[in-house]
Order: C-alpha cells, then sequence, then structure tokens
C-alpha cells in the first residue's frame, strides 16, 4: 500500500496559514494544458475552449467520515481525492482539476499535513489532476477535509442519472462488498485494540478487502472501454452508498423501475469469507455497503454484443417500465422490492 511517514514533528504554529501554503505548493506540479494559473493567487484560472465544466465536492470529517485510528494520513488523502474523480467519472468526465479546502487543529503537525498531501498528490498524479488551490484554516473539532474535483467535457459526452429506458442493461464494472468487508475488519481490530493496547493486529490474509477500503481507486478504465467500445451509457453513477441505494437512485430519476438478479452480483471470493467471520451475507454487503466506487451504468440491448467478454463489466440486470417497480430477483426466483439500508 502507501508507504509512511516521517519521524520528526514541526508545529503548524511555527510556521502560520501563509507559510503552510507556501511549503505545500513546493510539491504540487501543473500538468493539464486548462490550468491556467494555480495555487497562488485569489482564485485558479481554468480555460475551456468549446468545453462544459462538471464539478463535484466531498467533505469528510474526522469521526464522521474516517477514524484516524486505524485510517493512515497518506490513505486519507488518497482516498478524499480519489472519491472526487469517481464523482465525475461517473458523469462519463476525466477530473483535470482539484482544489482542497483543509482544517486542523494543533493536534497535527506539519508533517502530518505533509502525509494527507503526499495522498492527495499521489492520487493527483496518478489521475493526471491538477491540484490548483484550496483553503486552510486552524479548526477546534480534530481534521476537516473539503475536496473538489473538476473536469471539462464535450456536453453531448455527459452521461446523467436520469437517462436509463426501459429494456436497458444494467452493468457493473468489477465486485461488490469488499469495502465494507475492509471496514469489519479494521472496527473489529480497532475494538480489540482498545479493550487490550498490547494485542497485535490480525489482518493476515485480508489484503484485497483492507485495500478496498483504505486505497479505493475510480474507475478510470471503464470511461477509456466504454470510448474504445463506442457506447454512451444511457445513465451511470458511482457505487459510494452501496448498489441498492445508487440503483435506485437511477430509476429513481429515470421514471423507470428494474430488476436486479442476486446471482449476477459479483463478489470477490476473500471479500466472501471475510463477510462471513461477520456473518454478514455478501449480497447483503453488495446492496447496502457502500464505498467500493465502482461504476453502474445501463446501455441499449443492442450494445451487448460490445460489452460481451470484457471481464471487467457484469450485466446484473435490466430496466423495466415504472410500474413494474424495482425488484430484486434472489436465486430462487421470488422478488422483492429492492430497499436502501444502509449498514454501520
Ligand atoms: P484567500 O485569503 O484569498 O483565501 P489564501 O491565502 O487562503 O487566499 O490562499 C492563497 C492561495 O493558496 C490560493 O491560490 C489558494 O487557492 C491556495 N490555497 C490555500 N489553502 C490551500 C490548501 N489547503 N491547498 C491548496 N491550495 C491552497
Ligand atoms: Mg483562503
Amino acid at each position: 500500500m502507501l508507504e509512511n511517514k516521517s519521524t520528526t514533528r514541526t508545529e503548524l504554529s511555527e510556521l502560520g496559514e501563509f507559510k503552510l501554503i507556501e511549503h505545500l505548493k513546493q510539491f504540487v506540479k501543473l500538468s493539464q494544458s486548462s490550468t491556467i494559473k494555480g495555487i497562488g493567487d485569489d482564485a485558479a484560472v481554468i480555460k475551456n475552449e468549446l468545453e462544459t465544466t462538471l464539478a463535484s465536492t466531498d467533505l469528510l470529517l474526522e469521526k464522521i467520515h474516517f477514524d484516524l485510528s486505524y485510517f493512515p494520513l497518506k490513505h486519507l488523502g488518497y482516498k478524499a481525492a480519489v472519491v472526487n474523480f469517481s464523482d465525475l467519472l461517473a458523469m462519463n468526465v476525466k477530473p483535470r482539476q482539484l482544489t482542497v479546502g483543509l482544517a486542523v487543529s494543533n493536534r497535527f503537525s506539519l508533517e502530518a499535513v505533509e502525509e494527507i498531501y503526499a495522498g492527495l498528490l499521489l492520487a493527483c498524479e496518478r489521475y493526471n489532476v491538477d491540484l490548483v488551490g484550496g483553503d486552510t484554516s486552524g479548526s477546534q473539532t480534530g481534521l476537516c477535509l473539503a475536496v473538489t474535483a473538476i473536469g471539462q467535457a464535450q456536453e453531448s459526452d455527459i452521461v446523467y442519472r436520469d437517462g436509463a429506458k426501459e429494456h436497458d442493461l444494467i452493468c457493473l464494472s468489477g465486485d461488490l462488498g469488499s469495502a465494507y468487508a475492509g471496514l469489519l475488519l479494521l472496527e473489529r481490530e480497532k475494538a480489540e485494540f482498545l479493550a487490550n493496547p498490547d494485542m497485535q493486529p490480525d489482518l493476515q490474509g485480508h489484503d484485497y478487502v483492507l485495500e478496498r477500503q483504505l486505497k479505493p481507486e475510480a474507475r478510470y478504465d471503464i470511461l477509456d472501454l466504454l470510448k474504445e467500445k463506442n457506447i454512451k451509457p444511457t445513465a451511470m453513477i458511482d457505487i459510494s452508498d452501496g448498489l441498492a441505494s445508487e440503483l435506485l437512485h437511477i430509476c429513481r430519476e429515470s421514471k423507470v423501475g428494474c430488476m436486479l438478479y442476486e446471482s449476477k452480483i459479483p463478489i470477490d471470493p476473500t471479500a466472501c469469507s471475510t463477510l462471513e467471520i461477520f456473518n454478514i451475507l455478501p449480497t447483503v454487503a453488495a446492496l447496502n455497503g457502500g464505498e467500493d466506487y465502482e461504476l453502474l451504468f445501463t446501455i441499449p440491448q443492442s450494445d451487448y454484443d460490445k460489452i460481451k467478454g470484457s471481464h471487467d463489466i457484469t450485466v446484473i440486470g435490466h430496466i423495466v417500465d415504472e410500474n413494474s417497480g424495482c425488484m430484486l430477483v434472489p436465486d430462487n426466483g421470488a422478488m422483492i422490492p429492492l430497499k436502501a439500508q444502509g449498514l454501520e
């Protein structure tokens, strides 16, 4: 995973806000031609040729969205960037710029902030995104990160949630339930550590699910694949809150129903074995677990031949008319209305 970390501690109060920004700026490199001005003026400047701009923000608060007792700061920075990239990718648009709002209490040192930025900048480098600005403040309540991803695209390429049509195929990238399995493990280790601080963590053999929780990736590659196959999805969303909730969003916005086949939902075998430890049915984790950041999209049936054989895309159901409702079809065949029930 991402390696850590320095041992010295420099107090943020030694630098102050402006020196901190200057310090962080030295690590930032710009590569997008649309970035005219990054950090250093009152606003970033981004040049659009004949394109349309998209922006998406996520707010991450300590103890609400992340727990630093098991979430390394570099991973936090990486994840904060990636989950924003995922939101733009879910519109069929590649992110190009990122801004970062940061509030830190004096519990955090300069080195801690550097770790967060190392993660943010690693994600920016991997996804070819420029970190172009932000805001910095002290905090009385721990750490807060507000990240905004910005992208530009031809308007005709943008995919919304509301375009799914009756008979469309429901497609999913990758597999589901693993990030939730990883979270369960980390929470268990934390509880055991609090009860007995001498205990060594027992996370062996769970690399995949831990990586899915601590270092998720956004499906940039799926956009390339769709483009290569000349497919424009009719609707698309990323899976941040679990398959049930996201599919219901598409159906509600598109005014359609769906048939989702339980046996088709892809779940990694190692996630199944982790979930078994916690007595959680894999389907339940896939439907309600969240944080997998896979792409859920609908395509016309006529495009089926184009995706057939793509090992990383699975057809998990189809769209029906609104009156037929949103249904989960379990292996035994009896239909159940699909419900969004957050786990946690
Ligand atoms: P202002 O007072 O106008 O808000 P700042 O001093 O906060 O200006 O910011 C100066 C520059 O530094 C701006 O370009 C801003 O986008 C950038 N900046 C401030 N905080 C951060 C941060 N945490 N990460 C990246 N850029 C930042
Ligand atoms: Mg400011």
